[in-house]
């Protein structure tokens, strides 16, 4: 047999599709044992025989092989080697020992090396079993790998596209601030200089205009708000909950004494995040506690649990509740389930929390009725960015 290898192949009158081996195989007639073995039982091989390195990589390189079935011992190069060659190329085609007497700790080291499975010369008969499922398992290798590989695509693809939306909403809202203030103070000055002046129709028709103008305001305002929320990198310090907690009822206290609303809440963890975003999402949550209030003055519970992955943090309120077929929606920027004059607002506030809340990885959902309250819930991660997680005992 010559160093650069010989070429043995199964008549070919089977409808089969050919399958591509790569001996590496010092002995001829095993070598042509190997092909008959697998020819009985359909395969119809074309295989190229080689018996050292250069051979075996020109060889690789050259006719793309399916299956590599390399003899475990050699004169000239040890079949194991087969393995460090592929990894180089970077080449992921299953390898097959077809070995004489082989150890049972040898070939569990040579498959803990990578060798895909081992086959015995005298008990040839398990190789075409052997080569199928090496066959099977390599297709659902590279089928997984192409699904994970568009699942990355399209989350880059979607991460550029909210990247865009996002400079999209900031630049539009930002840009619309000036002419509008503009629109806000002169329809002002119209109403103050000219009220009464004209006719009654006149004074109504500038009031409608104040008013617009003055919404869009406060829309655009929440609409920068909420596109702020993801513009810088996420800001991460440790965070004593309680100390936020304190400061968000101060700057709610006039809300909760208007309502007489009762606000608790058991000891609250220090977490790693932008300690002006968290007070936002307690914020927003006991705002809307307070604000979606029942006829019952309003009862308000702050608890955080700490579960195996995450702190989970839960914001329940004896308000109207909310239809389970809304738990979803009342997270997307501008939905609300009641007029303005029913209850004031915008829309802004859960999906500033979801946004916040998601950019430390965490979640946010409700859990309600319709009348009976809502339990608003979110995670938090348990540690910092470039924190060691504890070492569990
Ligand atoms: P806003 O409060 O400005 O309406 P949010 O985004 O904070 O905007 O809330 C969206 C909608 O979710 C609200 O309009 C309300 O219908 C519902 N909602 C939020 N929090 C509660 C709550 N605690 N109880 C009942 N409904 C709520």
């Amino acid at each position: 047999m010559s160093s650069t290898g010989t070429k043995l192949e199964t008549p070919g009158a089977k409808p089969h599709p050919k399958l591509r081996a790569l001996l590496v195989e010092d002995n001829a007639l095993d070598a042509a044992l190997v092909v008959r073995a697998l020819f009985k039982e359909g395969f119809d091989v074309i295989a190229d025989v080689v018996q050292d390195e250069a051979a075996f990589t020109k060889a690789l390189l050259a006719h793309n092989p399916e299956v590599v079935l390399a003899d475990y011992n050699l004169p000239n190069w040890k079949g194991m080697e087969v393995l460090t060659v592929l990894r180089r190329e970077g080449l992921d085609i299953p390898m097959i020992l077809v070995s004489g007497a082989l150890g049972d700790v040898t070939a569990v080291e040579c498959i803990k090396q990578g060798a895909t499975d081992y086959v015995l010369k005298d008990g040839l008969a398990r190789l075409p079993e052997v080569v199928r499922r090496a066959l099977r398992e390599k297709h659902e290798r590279s089928l997984r790998h192409q699904v994970e590989k568009d699942l990355a695509k399209k989350a880059d693809e979607l991460a550029r596209s909210n990247a865009d939306l996002e400079q999209f909403a900031y630049v539009a809202s930002h840009d619309l601030q000036e002419p509008l203030r503009m629109v806000a103070a002169y329809t002002q000055l119209l109403s103050e200089r000219y009220k009464g002046k004209l006719d009654e129709t006149a004074d109504k028709f500038i009031g409608y205009a104040s008013d617009g103008a003055l919404r869009m305001q406060v829309l655009i305002q929440d609409l920068l708000a909420f596109s702020r929320v993801g513009r810088n990198t996420a800001a991460s310090e440790g965070i004593d909950c309680n100390g936020v907690m304190k400061e968000v009822l101060q700057t709610l206290a006039a809300a909760i004494q208007e309502s007489g609303a009762v606000v608790t809440h058991g000891e609250l963890p220090a977490i790693w995040g932008d300690r002006t975003q968290i007070a936002q999402v307690f914020q927003n949550l006991i705002g809307n506690a307070i604000k979606f209030r029942g006829d019952n003055s309003p009862a308000i519970s702050v608890q955080a649990e700490k579960t195996d992955q995450h702190w989970l943090f839960t914001v329940s309120d004896n308000g109207i509740g909310i239809a389970p077929e809304h738990a979803e929606n009342i997270f997307v920027v501008f939905q609300r389930l009641h007029a303005r004059t029913e209850y004031p607002g915008n829309g802004i506030g859960l999906a500033i929390c979801k946004k916040i809340v998601e950019r430390y990885g965490g979640r946010i959902w409700v859990e309600a009725q319709a009348g009976s309250g809502s339990t608003f819930k979110f995670t938090m991660p348990l540690h910092g960015p470039d924190e060691k997680p504890e070492v569990q005992p």
